[in-house]
């Protein structure tokens, strides 16, 4: 593997997707990088937990834009395949409406179409159209937007997508833009679905983000066997053979600067840990306003609460001992409200009256993450961040969504569960330092896009940048693994500048 070599110094701060990908690109730059975890493993918000035979992923468990991966790995000649098998879904997940009334989606796009036509005429050509713009914007989107740094609205003028803009409508809202496409409220929230991953609702999304449904419908829901836990390991495998080394439990309590405006050094609880680069990939909010003196911040409290965050999320993780037949592997129960449940998130803050709700089910796919005959299940409600959640609550919505569960199931599944744990908002901000409790970071509104999002270069400390899902590009991910990457691209620039200065002094 090529890898330069320098006594330079950096520092990541967490180990999520992100931080993995900055630590493994800054290696590769020939930074001696250490990344310092708050947790006792490597992950973030997506780690893993074990208990009575099943394997738990905490967080993600859609794997979408395989291209990202790919390429991330590439870069280090590397492959997936080195580390993990992937496997293309089929069904690509199932939508639950109501009882009796659930749609599996095809992964084949002439039988997906067919599925569209059947429930709206007409709507299988509207398909291919609206595809044909979203893989457009795409391709576009991933080559000239999303590896930006976003450090000014110069770096997006001569992008092809703003120059198409007034073609493509691109800043319409989401919603509307469906809606020109797509009549019938299947087909809606259908489409609308993928966008749900940006953190707003459809009317707040621009319609750029069109982008995703190409990503659902022709690059597909894959699945890593194992669990989405094997990428967090081959990233750190990777990282490990590039150098890195991994302090774990181990909270950043102060980054330490010098009157020049230079960081020098990470401070945690049992010693001092000296880098000529801070890279941070914990909470934005949290970084700025609990590990760094108020005059060296960029953004205030006042900033941030005014920021709209993506929702945080009602988590259980279930062992079934037994199998159950009418499930997929990923299932979305859109059988309420959806605009009343967008309100209740986004709109009007407040724990939602009946939710939507997601159940993955990877023991459908995968024997390695249950026992025999059992099913491991993830039920995820979606819900506001800001909400102080207590064990009743919890309680409350488990048994509504189980009750949903068992009658599209049209089985018992309750009296078989041996294994439960749940997780909420205060766990968010536990493990996580997670500003209000937040899971997806901050929404990809037209507001928050691109240049328009924290920066991801401290303006007050010439050597502390910032990565993650609350600065560019944004929430999931593969815009984590980005974002790792470009930080590390942002510290190469500097690195050459200073190399180009050294050599003409000399
Ligand atoms: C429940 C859930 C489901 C999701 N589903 C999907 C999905 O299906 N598909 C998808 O693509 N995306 C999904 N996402 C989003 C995706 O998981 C995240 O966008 C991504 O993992 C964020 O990575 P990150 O590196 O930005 O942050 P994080 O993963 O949060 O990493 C930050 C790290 O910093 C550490 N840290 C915090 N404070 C400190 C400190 N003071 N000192 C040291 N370390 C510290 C934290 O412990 C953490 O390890 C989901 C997220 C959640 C929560």
């Amino acid at each position: 593997m090529e890898k330069e070599t320098s006594n330079k110094k950096a520092i990541v701060i967490g180990s999520g997707f992100s931080g993995l990908s900055a630590a493994c690109h800054l290696a590769k730059q020939g930074f001696q990088v250490c990344v310092i975890e708050k947790n006792e493993q490597a992950g973030g918000r997506a780690r893993l937990f074990e208990k009575q035979g099943y394997r738990f992923d905490m967080g993600p468990s859609w794997y979408w834009m395989p291209d990202v991966f790919d390429k991330f790995f590439q870069n280090f000649n590397k492959s997936t395949s080195d580390y993990y098998d992937l496997l293309r879904l089929d069904p690509s997940y199932q939508v639950i409406f109501g009882k009796d009334d659930a749609i599996q989606l095809s992964a084949k796009l002439e039988e997906l179409k067919q599925q569209f036509e059947k429930i709206e005429v007409g709507s299988s050509k509207q398909l291919d159209k609206f595809l044909k713009d979203a893989a457009y914007k795409y391709q576009v989107g991933m080559n000239d937007l999303i590896y930006t740094s976003g450090s000014s609205i110069s770096q997006y003028m001569n992008s092809k997508v703003l120059k198409g803009l007034f073609k493509t409508d691109l800043l319409t809202p989401f919603s509307t833009f469906a809606r020109k496409y797509f009549s019938n409220p299947k087909l809606l929230q259908i489409i609308e679905f993928p966008v749900l991953f940006l953190g707003a609702a459809p009317k707040d999304i621009p319609a750029l983000y069109s982008l995703m449904n190409y990503a659902d419908m022709q690059l597909g829901t894959w699945y890593p066997m194992g669990g989405m836990h094997k990428i967090v390991e081959a990233m750190q495998s990777l990282a490990i053979e590039l150098g890195v080394q991994f302090q774990f439990n181990c909270p950043v309590e102060k980054i330490l600067t010098l009157k020049s405006g230079m960081a020098y050094a990470v401070q945690t609880k049992d010693k001092t840990y000296v880098a000529d680069y801070i890279v941070a990939s914990a909470d934005y909010e949290h970084v700025e306003q609990n590990l760094l003196d108020e005059k060296l911040r960029k953004y205030s409290n006042k900033y941030w609460n005014s920021r709209k965050l993506a929702p945080s999320c009602l988590i259980y993780y279930i062992g079934v001992k037994k199998k159950i037949k009418k499930l997929q592997h990923h299932n979305l129960f859109f059988d309420a409200n959806m605009q009343q449940h967008a309100d209740e998130i986004y709109d009007h803050p407040n724990w939602p009256t009946q939710p939507l709700f997601y159940v993955s089910c990877p023991s459908k796919t995968d024997k390695n993450v249950a026992p025999e005959n059992c099913e491991n299940l993830f039920l995820l409600i979606p819900v506001a961040t800001g909400l102080v959640d207590d064990e009743a609550i919890k309680e409350k919505y488990f048994q509504q969504i189980m009750q949903r569960l068992e009658e599209h199931c049209g089985e018992a599944i309750s009296p078989f569960i041996e294994y439960k744990r749940s997780y909420a908002q205060s766990n968010f901000i536990a493990d996580y330092n997670a500003f209000k409790g937040n899971a997806y970071g901050l929404a990809n509104t037209l507001q928050q896009t691109a240049f328009l999002k924290p920066s991801i270069k401290s303006k007050k400390i010439k050597n502390l940048f910032y990565t993650g899902q609350l600065t560019v590009p944004g929430p999931g991910v593969p815009p984590a693994i980005i974002s790792g990457e470009i930080v590390a691209n942002e510290i190469a620039k500097i690195e050459k500048i200073k190399a180009k200065n050294y050599e003409r002094a000399i």
